[in-house]
């Protein structure tokens, strides 16, 4: 298992990555396409049932809610999309956030997170 952030290997049974302090997502919470363990794609159907794939880049936490930013695969979009985790018992889902002031929150933190791994326009 590789962090998600740096790409360096996890330790097995770690909760962090040691390089970068990464929280490690288990994989049983993301639903990974099979055969692709290396990968860090999220499988979510849209309100048709479709399958989008997206690539996970980040998980937050702000406020005591968790949030995860994703970017879209097929689309040639380069924006980002941050969605709220929800926990309903064992099941986690993923709503979208409708506050475009916490979403600028989260994305801001995920920039700073992240500067020295991803360049941003401005
Ligand atoms: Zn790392």
């Amino acid at each position: 298992m590789k962090c998600i952030v740096c790409g360096r290997d996890i330790i097995p049974g770690n909760k962090f990555c040691i390089y970068c302090g990464v929280p490690v997502t288990p994989s049983e919470e993301v639903s990974m396409p099979v055969g692709d363990e290396e990968s860090n794609l999220i499988k979510l159907s849209d309100e048709n049932g479709n399958d989008i794939f997206f690539e996970f880049l980040d998980f937050i936490n702000f406020l005591g809610n968790d949030y995860v930013v994703l970017l879209p695969i097929d689309d040639d979009a380069d924006e980002v999309v941050i969605l709220q985790v929800e926990q309903t018992g064992d099941e986690e889902s993923y709503t979208s956030v409708d506050d475009e002031s916490t979403v600028n929150v989260i994305f801001s933190m995920f920039k700073e997170r992240n500067k020295d791994f991803f360049e941003f326009e401005r």
